[in-house]
């Protein structure tokens, strides 16, 4: 089987090439639930020493100052073939044999990212390294804890670090390597510090001491070792790396390890501990450890996996497929965007969404109470009666019963009918253009295309606008009908008026009371009539030339005149908002990671 160290490490790297390397809140991050060992501990407490001796190998930036200043991904592969190389996962086909030039390149690499100001950096730099003298294992080297700046580098940098430290400490999945130097009072170890906080039951730290090598003559860390002085759940390891002086001396590291088991052999102190001391145990330890957690992590890992692609995958779907970059495509779409507006717009029409309703409503309610307050009361009162008359009559009063008088009145009367009309056309027509309104912003596919939005919105209120005034014409006219010709039926029908006696031609007054009275109440039942017609007519013209309108052709002119665009216009209409372009492609970029990741682990046998 393939160790489950190589399938993190690879998982691990997909996350680099992808941009996940955790505490982007906007994404969510595997990289944080991958299990790591992560090196911390205060400046010059022995942390690159303690990894080259792990590596075998000579091949971190030294200097003075803050030199780690990205977080470095060390992925040991042991290789049976002989072959000892490392590999950056920023120069994939490059394979380095020199390792100083890997320190070159380590450096070079972190000033690409944080330019030459010496600020630090989140991104990580990966580095594998191939060899037959490493154990597989993942370690994280980050920045020393430190707690001043020096020179060049802003005041803020200590809590800069402080905090990216505390990021990976703090990942329940993440193995601390604490590291300490023995000459130094435990108490203020920095690592140990730290590590106290994010994991107060020292359930996942490993406490590694340096330096035993310079301890005061007559002095021991057997405290410490034997974990008196502070108590984890794993033993400590104690370590003797080169000194400064080794190094200066290009002491080989094979060397160097083979010294460090000699010292603990011969020890008075450790000797009952050599076994279990040196950087070689350590290696070997934390492969085994590291190994066991990712086992056991893996079952929720793929859990988080599955969870994550499916949420992604449905915000995906929310934002919509990418815009084809060809005119033909995106005509295409575009209609396809109209027709959806077009499907929703009628839904609310038809029933399915609310707001069609409301048209009854206006119908319904608002044209008979219009109708009701119309005030023919005072219009058809005996003195006005009186006075439409006498004026119609002129110098001769008429002979029989007044034509021209009921002409009058009734045409008049029918007059007042034009306001409601009107205000049932404008009712329907601010109706509509809500539904519009409502259309465009429950239509899910249109939410990218805001232009689009935008014009679909200008171009359908044309087209309402246009009904309305055909709507209004139409209503107009209806009345208007019943004004230039009276249904003579209806007179017909009415009780013969005989002028009695001819007392009433003597009198000043051409009119009895009664007379004026019984006119009144004719026009009255007349007009009644006219607006019971109107009451039904007018909705018909109001359908007939605004909603049927609407659902025929409501989009009609917008179809002509994207017909004519050019490619560069319709790739304006299909503007989308930056953000979503964006979010989008971080969401296929993360997805495609996920998948990678499922895959992968899907891959390996780990049942076994
Ligand atoms: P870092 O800042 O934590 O990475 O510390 P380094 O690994 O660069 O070590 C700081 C200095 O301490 C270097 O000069 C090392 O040679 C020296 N050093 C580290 N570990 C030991 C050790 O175990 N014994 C001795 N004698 N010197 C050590
Ligand atoms: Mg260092």
């Amino acid at each position: 089987m393939e160790s489950l160290i190589g399938l993190v490490n690879r998982i691990q790297r997909a996350c680099t090439v992808l941009g996940d390397y955790g505490g982007d809140s906007a994404l969510p991050t595997l990289w944080e639930s991958l299990p790591s060992v992560v090196v911390v501990g205060g400046q010059s407490s022995g942390k690159s020493s303690v990894l080259e001796s792990i590596v075998g190998r000579d091949f971190l930036p030294r200097g003075s100052g803050i030199v780690t200043r990205r977080p470095l991904v060390l992925q040991l592969h042991k290789t049976d073939d002989g072959s000892d190389y490392a590999e950056f996962l920023h120069h994939p086909r490059r394979r380095f044999t020199d390792f100083a030039a890997v320190r070159k390149e380590i450096g070079d690499e972190t000033d690409r990212v944080t330019g030459r100001s010496k600020m630090i950096s989140p991104v990580p730099i990966q580095l594998s390294i191939y060899s037959p003298n490493v154990v597989n294992l993942t370690l994280i080297d980050l920045p020393g804890l430190t707690k001043v700046a020096v020179e060049g580098q802003p005041d803020s940098i200590v809590q800069d670090i402080e905090q990216m430290v505390r990021s990976y400490v703090e990942k329940p999945n993440s193995i601390i390597l604490a590291i300490s130097p023995a000459n130094q009072d435990i108490a203020t170890s920095d690592a140990i510090k730290l590590a106290r906080e994010v994991d107060p039951q020292g359930e996942r730290t490993w406490g590694v001491l340096t330096k035993l090598d310079l301890m005061d003559r007559g002095t021991n860390a057997l405290d410490v070792l034997e974990g008196r002085a502070y108590r984890l759940q794993h033993p400590w390891i104690g370590v003797v790396n080169r000194s400064q002086a080794d190094i200066n001396k290009n002491v080989d590291m094979i060397a160097a390890r083979r010294r460090e088991r000699e010292y603990f052999q011969s020890s008075q102190d450790y000797g009952h501990l050599a076994s279990k001391m040196g950087s070689e145990y350590l290696a070997k330890m934390l492969s085994r450890h590291l190994e066991a957690v990712i086992k056991s992590r893996i079952p929720s890992i793929l859990a988080l996996i599955n969870k994550t692609i499916d949420e992604l995958d449905s915000e995906m779907s929310q934002l919509g497929k990418p815009i084809a970059v060809d005119a033909g495509a995106q005509l295409y779409t575009i209609l396809e965007l109209c027709r959806a507006f077009d499907y929703v717009f009628k839904e609310h029409l038809d029933g399915g969404r609310p707001g069609g309703e409301r048209i009854y409503g206006v119908f319904d309610n608002q044209l008979p109470a219009a109708l009701k307050k119309l005030p023919f009361d005072k219009h058809l009162s005996m003195q006005n009666v009186r006075k439409v008359v006498t004026e119609a009559d002129g110098y001769q009063p008429h002979l029989i019963a007044p034509e021209q008088g009921y002409r009058r009145l009734i045409e008049s009367s029918i007059a007042y009918f034009k306001g409601p009309a009107e205000a049932v056309v404008d009712a329907v027509h601010f109706i509509l253009r809500d539904l519009v309104r409502r259309s465009i912003s429950e239509t899910q596919e249109l939410k990218r295309f805001p232009t689009l939005q935008a014009e679909l919105a200008a171009a359908a209120t044309k087209a309402l606008e246009g009904y309305r005034e055909e709507s209004r014409k139409t209503a107009t006219k209806l009345v208007e009908m019943e004004a230039s010709y009276l249904t003579v039926d209806f007179f017909r029908k009415l009780p013969q008026e005989v002028e009695k006696g001819g007392s009433a031609a003597a009198s000043m007054d051409r009119y009895t009371d009664a007379h004026l009275r019984r006119i009144g109440s004719n026009v009255s039942s007349y007009v009644g009539m006219v607006m019971d017609i109107l009451r039904n007519s007018i909705p018909k013209a109001a359908v007939h030339c605004q909603v049927r309108e609407a659902k025929r052709s409501l989009l009609d002119t917008f179809y002509t005149q994207i017909g004519k665009k050019e490619g560069k216009q319709l790739t304006v209409l299909l503007d989308e908002d930056p953000a979503t372009m964006e979010r989008r492609l971080a969401c296929a970029k993360r997805l495609e990671l996920y998948k990678n990741a499922r895959d992968e682990i899907d891959s390996v046998a780990w049942a076994k």
